[in-house]
């Protein structure tokens, strides 16, 4: 067992944060927690049941009655304490997230400064929560409208970016004057409960954010069973979404899905291919490939086709494959055994299908579950890389002719989260915007992900958004007052 050498050794938590304590699980079990870099145990966390998590609601319904009667300026001062402490300990969460999800470090401490903007952004918007006055129907009438919190809210996050999701939420909804609990990955539940500690150290009032760690399905029953729970957000895969949504229907609990995407990335042949190329490193190669806006197909127009994979195999030349704490390693290990055979079987089914290897060594999966970039042209609609998120550094091009069938391409999936292209011309920008069927378009840019801007998807890609003034209107319910004359 590896534990992590912190300078902070109280971040390092091994146990859920409950009504402001630390605890185990009530049955004792616990849960490992390893390096997917070498499949070294970092240690364990509580495998927590329905029981715990009816616990947490309890504690968490307490906490939401302290939180609800703070001043909006109260709650931006703890907020602003907690992003101010997670960018004090930016190197010891980076350091725990690299151990339990892989990325290399200055990705990992990337993600911690990403993720302690949406606390920053939050804390401005809690003191922005503004109501309207409307005019009466009849002459003596004033109507009246305010937001009020919508009550104890629960967070279930994926361990693609095991700070960054979470925050996204929780700022939201403790800006609102909401409570929270967060599920994190089973995979990465130290950066979460470091976030925990923090947020204590803060003085987020106890029950107010808590974190509970343990196998899904019963935690997630016992948050959709319960009456008292008012809202569900979930990020993670589709399916899983959807089942949670079918759940949250018994209480009519209001739902914010972040799903699967399947981003197309179109070069069209009027692109600064410099540009293009940069934005395709970013947009594909960040967190090894394995974020839900990456590029997942590559369209790009056949009079500069070439010329664009020359520059691309240059660029992907460049990467360095490895632990996430060596030196210049920009492409770490993936999560797991699963995430390695399914970009291995997305590269088997393409070349069985006529594509071509231009980069890259046929995956073999090593101990550490690391992967190399590859390259394919002669992608073709058909092949599986095309409809199912690769979540892997499998670069896959399609060859197209006109801009009609790059916008049809793009749009023939069920998903609809992130959609880049690059163009030099105006008119085809907004042609093209207007044509894609996604809720996030990076148009000349390949880094979309911002606390200021609404994130969040169409079609199976999911429902609502975080971040930006519309990420807090999640959390809250409108009550309108229709105050009577005489
Ligand atoms: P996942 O299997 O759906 O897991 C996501 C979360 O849901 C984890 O905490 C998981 O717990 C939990 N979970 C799994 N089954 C559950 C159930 N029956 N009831 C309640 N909770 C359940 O997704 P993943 O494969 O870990 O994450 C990758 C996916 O997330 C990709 O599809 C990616 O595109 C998507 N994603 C979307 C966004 C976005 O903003 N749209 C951002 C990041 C990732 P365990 O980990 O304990 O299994």
């Amino acid at each position: 067992m590896t534990q992590p050498k912190l300078s902070n050794s109280k971040l390092f938590r091994q146990a859920c944060y409950i009504g402001g304590e630390w605890v185990g699980a009530q049955s004792g079990e616990t849960l490992d927690v390893d390096n997917p870099a070498n499949g070294d145990i970092l240690g364990q966390v509580p495998n927590c049941n329905a029981q715990d998590a009816a616990r947490a609601i309890a504690e968490a319904d307490k906490g939401f009655q302290v939180w609800r009667k703070k001043t909006a300026n109260e709650r931006s001062e703890c907020l602003y304490r907690w992003y101010q402490l997670m960018l004090d300990n930016t190197e010891d969460l980076g350091k725990l997230m690299t151990l339990e999800q892989g990325k290399p470090l200055a990705e990992s401490k990337g993600e911690v400064q990403y993720a302690a903007s949406f606390i920053k952004w939050f804390a401005e918007e809690a003191r922005r929560s503004y109501g309207e006055t409307i005019p009466g129907a009849k002459p003596d009438q004033h109507i009246v409208v305010t937001r009020q919190p919508i009550g104890v809210s629960v967070a279930i996050t994926p361990w693609n970016f095991p700070a960054a999701m979470i925050t996204r939420k929780a700022g939201a909804a403790l800006a609102a004057g909401c409570s929270m609990i967060v599920k994190p990955a089973e995979a990465t539940p130290y950066t979460a409960l470091a976030l925990a500690h923090l947020s204590a150290e803060a003085g987020i009032p106890a029950g107010v954010l808590n974190v509970i760690t343990g196998k899904p399905r019963p935690i997630g029953e016992a948050f959709t069973s319960s009456p008292v729970v008012r809202k569900l957000s979930f990020t993670g895969s589709t399916v899983v979404g959807g089942k949670l949504m079918a759940q949250c229907a018994e209480h009519i609990q209001k739902v914010s899905l972040e799903l699967g995407g399947n981003a197309p990335f179109i070069v069209f042949d009027d692109a600064d291919l410099d540009k293009a190329v940069e934005g395709a490193m970013a947009s594909k190669f960040r967190n090894t490939g394995q974020t839900c806006v990456c590029a997942n197909r590559f369209l790009v127009q056949d009079s500069v086709h070439d010329a664009f994979v020359e520059k691309l195999t240059a660029a992907m030349k460049k990467l360095k494959v490895g632990d996430g704490f060596e030196e210049g390693v920009n492409q770490s290990a993936l999560i797991n055994r699963a995430a390695v055979e399914k970009v291995t079987q997305h590269y088997e089914d393409a070349m069985s299908k006529g594509a071509q290897r231009v980069y890259g060594p046929v995956p073999e999966g090593k101990k550490g579950n690391y992967v190399e970039p590859l390259l394919l042209t002669d992608v073709t609609p058909d092949m599986q890389l095309c409809h199912e998120e690769t979540f892997g550094p499998l670069a896959g091009i399609i060859r197209f002719k006109t801009e009609e069938e790059a916008i049809r391409i793009a749009n023939d999936t069920p998903y609809g989260l992130a959609a880049y292209y690059y163009s030099q011309n105006i008119h085809r920008v907004w042609r093209v915007a207007d044509g894609l069927d996604s809720g996030i378009i990076g148009v000349n840019e390949g880094a979309v992900s911002n606390a200021t801007a609404p994130f969040g998807g169409m079609k199976a890609s999911g429902l609502g958004r975080e971040g930006s003034r519309h990420g807090m209107e999640e959390y809250e319910e409108i009550k309108y007052l229709c105050m009577g004359g005489e």
